[in-house]
């Protein structure tokens, strides 16, 4: 199955559950508009080459399309459009009036110089200039795109515009209207899910294990908010493949980016040449670091990590999700017999978007919020929205993500029928 084909799934499972009418299911079953576009570059050799980009546009029934832009070689329409339609459940889980919408573009980024990165950015803007807009739809950084990419598009829409706009984009740098907080604001609502998941479950830190996959925004800011509250990180790993900490000791993310930055990947990080540190730190591949042992298992890379095909090879009791859809539907219900606790995305990285919805009000109003401000309005928010989510898993008696679709269901049920 496809991200699209599970993120239907999950939606119909949670409707069936919730009495969901069908014709809200069915407006939500499908995206309100798919852009599909040919983006033209010049290359730095002087050649022009094209690439597809998409922009899907679930919902707006509670607010303009929100959601991020990843640049990445498996980026297709169908991955955008699960992307899209989880974004309309995450903004409607923590109850902002956004509605969803994702883009990307089919490219490896790695392979570009700067200026190519830049100018694809801008052909992309111009490709999107009737599509994006502070009312309409507002891009963000996810996989492969950054605050310096949010800015290229927030200036090339003030060209096409003829004023400024900082609104169009979210994840701008500080200095372009980005707001406090932003880069880790994706980190920092996990991390407070996390707060209160160890809360129900009487965790405690030092005697909890945790394994990350991915080590950019997301799972670097959270390996480090773990690591700080004491828990002991065992496994890192990134697209080259994973560390683990053999001791069992827990590794500090600062110094694993520091060697990451130094070798430029964390797979080789403790193998140099064909001597490998193999008393304290063993390398293993990113299938092999999902299935080792540890207490808490934290996705942070890309989407059907989880299938019916390693489910029962995981060794965690918890998974937070902090990437988007990186459990398949088989893979759930697996676990959930299993008695592993999935977080789900909708809720665990839903700090992302609500930090992106605070930059996108200051830039409205003029205003600039301190990031203790940013961070005394995200917490309210993500703990009232695990308040829901959890109370809907109690009495429907089902797994966190189904309660987290029907908490969704029910805002989107109330905006569409009002709508009329
Ligand atoms: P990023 O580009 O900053 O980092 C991605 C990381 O994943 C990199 O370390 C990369 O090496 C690693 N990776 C890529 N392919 C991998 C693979 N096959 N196995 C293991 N690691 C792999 O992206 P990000 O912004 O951190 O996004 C990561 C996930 O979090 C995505 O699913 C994204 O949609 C989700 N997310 C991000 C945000 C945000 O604000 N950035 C918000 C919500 C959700």
């Amino acid at each position: 199955m496809n991200a699209f084909q599970n993120a239907l799934t999950q939606l119909q499972q949670a409707g069936k559950i919730a009495n969901t009418p069908p014709a809200v299911l069915d407006t939500l079953s499908k995206p309100e508009r798919v852009i599909e576009v040919t983006v033209p570059v010049v290359m730095d050799d002087g050649q022009k080459k094209l690439f597809t980009g998409y922009r899907v546009q679930h919902s707006n029934v509670r607010g303009p399309y929100k959601g991020g832009l990843r640049y990445h070689s498996n980026v297709d329409q169908n991955e955008v459009k699960a992307l899209a339609l989880w974004m309309t459940m995450k903004c409607a889980v923590v109850g902002i009036p956004m509605g969803g919408g994702k883009g990307g573009i089919t490219v490896n980024p790695k392979k570009l110089s700067s200026g190519e990165l830049e100018r694809l950015t801008r052909s992309f803007t111009r490709m999107m200039k009737d599509v994006f807009g502070p009312e309409r739809d507002v891009p963000a950084p996810d996989v492969n795109t950054n605050p310096q990419i949010m800015a290229w598009i927030a200036d090339e829409y003030r060209h096409i515009v003829g004023r400024a706009e900082p609104g169009v984009v979210t994840g701008k740098p500080i200095s372009e209207g980005g707001s406090l907080g932003r880069d880790t604001a994706t980190a920092d609502g996990a991390y407070m899910v996390l707060e209160d998941v160890a809360k129900k479950l009487k965790l405690n830190p030092k005697k909890t294990s945790v394994i990350i996959q991915g080590f950019g925004n997301a799972g670097f800011h959270m390996a480090t908010l773990a690591h700080k509250a004491g828990y002991r990180i065992i496994g890192l790993s990134d697209s080259t493949g994973g560390i683990l900490d053999v001791r069992g000791k827990g590794m500090d993310p600062k110094n694993v980016m520091a060697t990451k930055k130094d070798r430029g990947m964390i797979g080789s990080m403790y193998c140099v040449g064909s001597v490998c540190d193999g008393k304290n730190y063993k390398g293993v591949t990113n299938e092999k670091l999902l299935e080792a042992p540890c207490d808490i298992l934290i996705p942070a890379a890309l989407e059907n990590q989880i299938t019916k095909k390693n489910a029962g090879r995981i060794k965690a009791r918890i998974i937070l999700e902090v990437a988007n859809g990186p459990t398949t539907p088989e893979a759930d219900s697996k676990l959930l017999k299993r008695g592993v606790l999935v977080v789900p995305d909708i809720l665990a990285n839903a700090g992302g978007v609500t930090v992106s919805y605070f930059e996108w009000l200051q830039n409205k109003q003029g205003i600039r919020w301190t990031a203790k401000q940013v961070r005394e309005k995200l917490k309210p928010i993500m703990r009232d929205s695990f308040a829901a989510v959890w109370k809907a898993k109690e009495s429907y008696k089902t797994s966190m993500r189904t309660a987290a679709f029907i908490v969704a269901l029910k805002r989107l049920e109330e905006a569409l029928a009002k709508r009329g």
